[in-house]
């Protein structure tokens, strides 16, 4: 089958018609007709090559919604005409210890969505049935784009260490953190938002943040110390750590969502005064998936979103490295 999609032919080119043939699906695979597709800043990444790990050409788009149209022959027919996402990933080697005890996202062998593959800015898209989450009705399809990369990212953390009824700070309140103060309020904490941007201190708080602080601002900063449970940071920019870890209390936790492209620093006194950790989180299993998406229609989690056609994907994707984009841009066919 042709998918027409749009791909970068190069690193660092802008995206351009492409089309290419599919192959037939495999027993477990299904295929969907694509209506809306988040772009997350790893798309960017991706297309830079910030990672050296992508492959020209190069479809970027891992929010994915749309609609079955055709199931492979173990898959369960009932899913045509459904709706589903896919994020991310879109397969794993369902046979090492991760994926048996149902943490496909780590795999060691994990398939993502468009590297070595091609992701979601296109018509359709072949992936394996185990990696397409049916979308609940509460959820708008373009809405639910931004959940299912962004929104697993941030929701996965918060219930891995179990944060709840507690103080969570988020740094950088954009795709990815916009949705971690939404997610982290709803699940019970206070919380306050940490942003470069002064501007975004009304949203943060409509978004329920119960306080902002400008990130900007050291003596801000200082003014948190040893009051914080959880820092969940999206920042994928060099940042100083020292502020961020003082202002952990007794056993709290900085977990990096978003990887800053340099190497950090920091004295480890700074971790053993107070017990303190530093961790990382990489998207969701199938598992995690599907309860945060039934977290968010129970509990009205929303993205906030601007809808562009596809072919515009190029101008959002300028204005998202712009960080002009509130607060994140979901491409529709
Ligand atoms: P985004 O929408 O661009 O948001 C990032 C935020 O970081 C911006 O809104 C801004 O927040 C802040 N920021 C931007 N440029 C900055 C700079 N130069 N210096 C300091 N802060 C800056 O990006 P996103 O889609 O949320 O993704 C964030 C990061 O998470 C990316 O690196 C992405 O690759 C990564 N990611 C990781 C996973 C995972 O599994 N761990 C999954 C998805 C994405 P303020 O204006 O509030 O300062
Ligand atoms: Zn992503």
């Amino acid at each position: 089958m042709t998918i027409h999609a749009l791909a970068a032919m190069k690193q660092g080119e802008d995206l351009q018609d492409f089309q290419y043939e599919s192959a037939a699906l495999g027993p477990t695979d299904l295929k969907i007709a694509i209506s809306h597709c988040g772009i997350c800043h790893s798309d960017l990444h991706l297309l830079r090559n910030d990672w050296g790990i992508s492959r020209y050409p190069l479809v970027p788009g891992h929010e994915i919604v749309g609609t079955v149209v055709e199931v492979g022959s173990a898959v369960d027919p009932k899913l045509l005409s459904k709706r589903v996402g896919v994020g991310w990933q879109s397969n794993s080697c369902k046979t090492c210890s991760s994926c048996i005890c149902g943490e496909d996202n780590l795999c060691v062998n994990s398939q993502a969505t468009c590297v070595g593959a091609y992701g979601g800015f296109a018509q359709a898209i072949k992936v394996d049935s185990r990696f397409a989450f049916e979308i609940p009705d509460a959820l708008d399809s373009a809405a639910a784009g931004p959940l299912l990369c962004a929104g697993v990212t941030v929701y996965n953390p918060l219930r891995r260490w179990d944060v709840t009824a507690k103080r969570v700070a988020v740094v950088g309140i954009g795709g990815l953190g916009h949705l971690a103060v939404q997610f982290a309020k709803k699940l019970g904490n206070e919380v306050i938002a940490i942003s470069g941007s002064e501007s975004k201190k009304e949203e943060a708080q409509e978004l329920g943040a119960d306080h902002f602080v400008n990130g900007r601002d050291p003596e801000a900063l200082k003014s948190l110390r040893r009051s914080v449970d959880f820092v969940i940071s999206t920042v994928f920019a060099p940042m100083d750590m020292k502020p961020y870890l003082s202002m952990l209390g007794a056993n709290g936790t900085f977990c990096f969502v978003g990887a800053p492209s340099e190497p950090i620093s920091f004295p480890p006194a700074v971790l053993m005064d107070l017990q303190r950790s530093v961790t990382a989180s990489s998207i969701g299993g199938p598992a995690i998936m599907r309860e945060m998406l039934q977290f968010a229609a129970v509990n009205q989690v929303a993205p906030w979103i601007e809808k562009l056609p596809m072919d515009s994907a190029n101008t959002a994707l300028e204005r998202l490295e712009k960080n002009d984009v509130r607060y994140r841009f979901v491409l529709e066919n």
